[in-house]
């Protein structure tokens, strides 16, 4: 009997089909389309997280960084991980066990600043907004009056509601009753005025993938000398190792200037080469003629969204150009309206939480935040429409 020996890979077919990704403009709360260059960036040949080349990038993309925050914090970085991951580290070296932390919750993603604050050990107590709204300053200063914290938390524009908190009046009154503030700015770094150190922010994370131009994957974070001052005096080290602010800077250095690095985790060097390819983008078009593109592209989409008569969610005072919460008009199946969109290649969000199946959400950010890319979604929608109400 002859036994014929099988070729190693003649089993069942284990690889997956090759990558093939739609084409998709995508108009949701985020991601948003990547500017081309960034994609390109992104496919530079890795060196080691050690070379001297790359240590010069890290100085280089920490400086742009802090550039586009307006600050001259030295702890600017981007975290490895997504927005998420850049507000939790601060949260955990910011706060521990016994502190207390007072959240402006303006919807979903400042309940998440909340219960970050929480799993950092602290006593949170919260200031709710209806879906909207924002917070108003003389509620947080009663609560502080009540009773001090180290910590006042919010977030500037809540992708859920499309409502902006503004910076000064909340900044005003932490700083009053001595607490320092943290702020989510992940929609709306690089699309609407920032100014973190003119507006006294004491520490602020955000993403990549909305305002800024590049794919998500990195936290970009800035923390001023008070919280800096907060975080090496804790009483405990972080419950986190992989987001320790004081070991991740001993890798990417220090005020001095020090270029010897400690090894910490393999930094992620595509998503970085990405990141200073987005943050000289960004620093190359201007600041303000960044913002003021968002706000002509939100121009051009309200006035879309008013010729297909929807009307926007958010109260007109508490409104950003950079995420644009739209009524569903009485009568119309919002998911099938979107999964319509889809097909023609362009997406679009729902809502969350209590304004699911109420809202559509629509981003005017980095790359997208162009008159052409705005009035292809309008076009698209309109054609969504019409086939929904026909159907
Ligand atoms: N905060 C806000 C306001 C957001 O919109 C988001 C995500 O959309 C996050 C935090 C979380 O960011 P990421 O998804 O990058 O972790």
């Amino acid at each position: 009997m002859t036994t014929t020996a099988k070729p190693a890979n003649s089993g069942p077919k284990l690889a997956p089909p090759p990558l093939n990704p739609p084409e998709r403009l995508l108009m949701g709360p985020g991601p948003s389309n990547p500017d081309p260059r960034v994609l390109t960036a992104l496919g530079a040949s890795p060196v080691g997280h050690l070379d001297p080349y790359f240590v010069e990038l890290m100085d280089q993309t920490m400086g742009a960084l802090r550039n586009v925050y307006r600050t001259a914090n030295h702890h600017t970085l981007p975290i490895s991980g997504t927005g998420s991951a850049g507000l939790e580290a601060i949260m955990l070296n910011v706060l521990e066990a016994g502190d207390s932390a007072v959240v402006a919750v303006t919807g979903y993603f400042g309940r998440r600043l909340a219960e970050m604050a929480s799993r950092a050990g602290a006593d949170v107590r919260t200031i709710e907004a209806g879906p909207g709204d924002i917070v108003d300053p003389i509620d947080l200063e009663k609560m502080l009056a009540a009773r001090p914290a180290k910590v006042v938390a919010f977030v500037h524009v809540e992708t859920t509601t499309g409502a902006c908190q503004p910076i000064g009046p909340m900044v005003s009154v932490a700083h009053r009753y001595g607490a320092m503030v943290v702020m989510d700015c992940v929609t709306s770094l690089g699309g609407i005025p920032i100014d973190i150190d003119a507006m006294g922010v004491d520490a602020a994370g955000s993403c990549t993938q909305k305002c800024l131009g590049a794919p998500p994957g990195l936290g970009p974070i800035t923390v001023g000398p008070r919280a800096m001052a907060a975080v090496r005096s804790r009483k405990h080290k972080p419950h986190t190792w992989y987001l320790d602010l004081g070991l991740l800077f001993q890798y990417w250095g220090e005020e001095s200037g020090e270029k010897k690095r400690a090894f910490h985790h393999t930094a992620p060097i595509a998503a970085i080469y990405g990141m200073h390819e987005a943050l000289r983008l960004v620093l190359d078009e201007g600041l303000e003629a960044r913002w003021a593109r968002h706000t002509a592209a939100h121009n051009t989409l309200l006035r879309g969204l008013g010729r297909l008569g929807l009307s926007l969610f958010t109260p007109q005072a508490n409104r950003c150009p950079t995420i644009n919460v739209v009524n569903v008009p009485a009568g119309v199946d919002e998911a099938k309206v979107r999964s319509r969109l889809l097909t023609m290649g362009v997406e679009m969000g729902g809502g969350l939480g209590p304004l699911a199946g109420k809202v559509w959400r629509i981003g005017v950010m980095g790359f997208n935040a162009s008159d052409i890319r705005v009035e292809r979604l309008i076009g698209s929608l309109d054609e969504a429409l019409r086939a929904e109400r026909k159907s």
